[in-house]
């Protein structure tokens, strides 16, 4: 890639990155080029870059939700993550940076006994990744605390999206947009530090005793269909334990595809069809991803 040889000084950036390495699932093949912006300011310079060049990047959170191909990303991707973490305090309110991980905001909540996102803790992505995907669990949604999200668009333009319209079932108003996520203010209320981690540790304990955790996945496969659950309709077509490969439909959870040792992508991708299939033809029921797929076509 020609290009790599034109990064400007100061950004860090690595090449034929295995996304193994930046997805949960441990699945993906290397991306052309990743850069790693440290600021708002390197993010910045890193757009001119790539608009200089033509060239459009894919965003990267902690990949707790997404599929890479096996055979990788042709192009660009840049991670939010490092550098683009910090928090602080502001009365009842806190300033974050898309790159922070999700749960390190909830206990940085805690610390200053600010309550609402206890619900949140354990969700493994990042703020930014948390606000595209509006993660949520146990009743709670990362937009019910939200008060406004600054971006940045490939094209330079900057911007801060206020309140919560447009917010939905793991959608936002930035998913499959160009707006790439730099920071956002939540609000929360004060509490009693004590009882919000108290909450926190029984949102810990009941993750560890429904999720397979012990084995890398994205999470909840499917998103839930109307009126069902994904995971029972999944454990009623018997598919608990189905697996292609390396890749296994938990026992323990059968919303969750886990990656019991060696799986590609392509084994996920396949395990993904057979469910989807099986429990149509069981239950009529056409489940959609949650988790989105994102590099080469697998079969090209
Ligand atoms: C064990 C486990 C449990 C999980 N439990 C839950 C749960 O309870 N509830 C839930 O909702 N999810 C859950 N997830 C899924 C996942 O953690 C969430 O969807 C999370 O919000 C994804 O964030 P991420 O940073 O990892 O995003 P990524 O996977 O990196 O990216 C997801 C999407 O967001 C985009 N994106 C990421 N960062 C930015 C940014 N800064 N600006 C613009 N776009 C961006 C990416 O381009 C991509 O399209 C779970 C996953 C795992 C592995």
């Amino acid at each position: 890639m020609e290009l790599i040889k034109r990064v400007p000084k100061g950004i860090k950036y690595v090449t034929d990155e295995p996304m193994s390495r930046h997805t949960t699932f441990r699945t993906g093949g290397p991306a052309d080029l990743m850069l790693l912006p440290s600021s708002v300011a390197e993010l910045r310079g890193a757009l001119a870059f790539l608009r200089d060049e033509g060239v459009t990047p894919f965003i990267l959170g902690n990949g707790s939700n997404l599929l890479v191909s096996d055979r990788g990303i042709r192009g660009v991707v840049i991670k939010i993550g490092e550098g683009m973490d910090g928090m602080i305090a502001d009365g009842e309110n806190v300033i974050c940076g898309a790159g922070a991980y999700l749960t390190r905001l909830c206990a940085f909540a805690a610390e200053n006994s600010l309550s609402g996102a206890e619900a949140l803790y354990g969700i493994p992505g990042s703020v930014g990744g948390a606000i595209y995907m509006n993660a949520g669990a146990y009743g709670s949604e990362i937009k019910d605390v939200l008060v406004s999200v600054d971006y940045i668009k490939p094209d330079g333009a900057s911007g801060t999206l206020r309140g919560v319209d447009g917010y939905g079932y793991r959608c936002s108003p930035f998913t499959d947009g160009d707006r790439i996520i730099t920071s956002a203010v939540f609000a929360f209320k004060k509490g009693d530090r004590a009882a919000i981690e108290s909450k926190m540790a029984e949102i810990k304990t009941r993750r560890a005793d429904k999720q397979p955790l012990n084995y890398p996945s994205a999470g909840s496969v499917f998103k839930r269909p109307d009126g069902y659950y994904a995971s029972a309709l999944i454990d009623q077509a018997g598919l608990k334990g189905r697996t292609v490969g390396g890749a296994c439909v938990s026992e323990k959870h059968a919303g969750f595809i886990v990656n019991k040792g060696g799986a590609t992508t392509g084994d996920i991708l396949r395990l993904i069809d057979i469910v989807r299939e099986k429990v149509m033809s069981d239950s009529g029921v056409m489940l959609e991803t949650e988790v989105r797929f994102v590099g080469e076509d697998q079969n090209g």
